[in-house]
């Protein structure tokens, strides 16, 4: 009800008989069109609607109805001749005569006006900001790039072990500001939408070499552990953008080395898909280090979010690493996840599509590369290799072997909620082991919550060898 009275003493209403003449104006259509009564009685339609009537020589035509249409945005005029934008409404009699009804949209205009010019200004703003960004980001590479080459060049003719190290700290903040350099360049591509990816062949395995090897001076200077696991059916050359697949990798290896004092790092890549010459790689970065809250976890991919300022001072960053390695993924046509608890560690897995390469590279000696990586991996077999081939502690070992027996068969029975609830469960009671099962028990989690059953019978197909294994032992350890 108040609405209604609210609109009528807004809206103009004007009745009209066939042939136009007005007989009726309600208070604000006297107010907006500035007559007084007798005179608004006195005139036609036409002369307020004179658009749609007026002709060449300023005359108007005979009113007729089919020329206002209902719910059609048209002006009205005043008597002064000044006019302004109104929405009709028309109720129409069987002798063609009828009611409007205009409502005043000069406001509305207005803020439509000046909302689409905000935008466009905040566009403009925008774009300006990322192009400032990004030149300048790009000016600051050429000075950073000179002070690192004259540092290198003075490092090979000093012997003074104290200048050397004061060298070596140089060339240290030269890098961090590089890697924040191209951070921000990166960043201010993407927000323009100006980043591409490449499609080139490249060499997986050397790449990985390269990835695990710039990492391992530090790892081993923070005396860590690293495991590397790599599919050996993942094939040698593939097409994809190298510099970004590597990009996403050493983000979330050097976070893992950054964040772990003690313990492990292990890096996990297998093949989960192939479909013509197309692959789905799947990435893991696990670490033993300081871990992240739940709460924190929902900040994480987020643009120049660190999880905690003190975090800033005591590691320093831009918070902008995760946000863009997440885009990269997505890129890529592939997801990322995390998994961790504060004080426990953390479990970074991405996947990424991929192209299979044409030429295979046949001077390449693969064993070579897997001896590197087995060699690297050298202090971890020895002393994780029991860990490695089991699940759980003593204690929870059959309760996850109940558990897997139950989700096998869910799998099978297409109980897709069920097996939701049992691997997520599983995944608690061996999260905080080393298994073999880790992998698969993500990947099926993903699957799964992503309600992708081909890809979580994708999953389950995998988690099977692992499973044989782990059941044939626990039938050994039993007998
Ligand atoms: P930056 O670019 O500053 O390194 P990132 O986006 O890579 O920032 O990471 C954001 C924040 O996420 C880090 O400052 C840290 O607090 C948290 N974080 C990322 N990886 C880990 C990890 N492996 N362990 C613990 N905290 C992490």
């Amino acid at each position: 009800m108040n609405a209604g009275v609210t609109r009528d003493t807004v809206e103009l209403v004007l009745a009209f008989d066939r042939n136009g003449a007005i007989s009726y104006g309600n208070s604000s259509a006297l107010e907006k069109l500035g007559y007084t009564q007798e005179e608004l009685l006195s005139e036609s339609m036409c002369a307020v609607f004179r658009q749609e009537f007026q002709k060449d020589d300023g005359n108007y035509i005979d009113f007729c109805m089919t020329d206002l249409k209902d719910g059609e945005e048209t002006v009205m005029y005043r008597k002064n001749n000044a006019c302004f934008p109104v929405m009709l409404r028309i109720a129409q009699d069987e002798d063609g005569g009828g009611y409007l009804l205009a409502e005043d949209i000069a406001y509305r205009k207005n803020t439509d006006v000046r909302i689409r010019q905000l935008k466009e200004e905040e566009e403009a703003n925008q774009k300006a900001r990322n192009e400032f960004t990004a030149n300048v980001t790009h000016e600051l590479r050429t000075p950073v790039n000179g002070i690192k080459g004259h540092v290198m060049a003075l490092s090979e003719n000093v012997q003074d072990e104290e200048v050397k190290k004061t060298l070596d700290i140089i060339l240290y903040c030269c890098d961090n500001m590089s890697a924040i350099i191209n951070n921000i360049l990166d960043f201010s591509k993407m927000e323009a939408g100006k980043f591409t990816l490449e499609e080139k062949e490249f060499d997986f395995y050397k790449m990985m070499d390269q990835i695990i090897a710039t990492h391992t001076v530090t790892i081993t200077k923070k005396e860590l552990q690293l495991r590397v696991h790599i599919d050996e059916t993942i094939p040698q050359l593939m097409i994809g953008d190298e510099l970004r697949v590597g990009q996403i990798l050493n983000n979330l290896l050097s976070n893992a080395v950054k964040f772990t004092a003690v313990g492990q790092i292990s890096v996990d890549v297998s093949k989960t898909m192939q479909a013509g010459d197309e692959v789905e790689l799947f990435f893991m970065v696990k670490d033993s280090g300081i871990g992240i809250s739940m709460e924190e976890q929902d900040k994480l991919f987020q643009s120049f979010k660190q999880v905690d300022a003190s975090i800033t001072r005591r590691f320093g960053g831009t918070g902008l690493g995760l946000s863009i390695t997440k885009q990269l993924v997505e890129m890529m046509n592939g997801t990322i996840h995390v998994e961790s608890e504060k004080g426990k560690g953390s479990c970074f897995s991405f996947s990424v599509r991929l192209r299979t390469g044409q030429n295979v590279d046949e001077s390449r000696d693969m064993s070579e590369t897997y001896r590197n990586w087995n060699h690297l991996t050298g202090s971890m077999e020895e002393s994780g290799h029991e860990e490695r081939l089991t699940f759980g502690t003593k204690e929870n070992r059959e309760e996850i072997k109940k558990r897997l027996e139950k989700l096998v068969l869910s799998i099978e029975l297409g109980s897709w909620e069920k097996a939701e609830t049992l691997t997520q469960t599983i995944k608690v009671l061996t999260q905080d082991r080393e298994s073999d099962l880790k992998r698969p028990i993500l990947q099926l989690d993903m699957a799964l919550r992503k309600e992708n059953y081909e890809k979580s019978i994708a999953a389950y197909e995998r988690m099977k060898d692992a499973l044989a294994v782990m059941f044939a032992e626990m039938e050994e350890v039993v007998s």
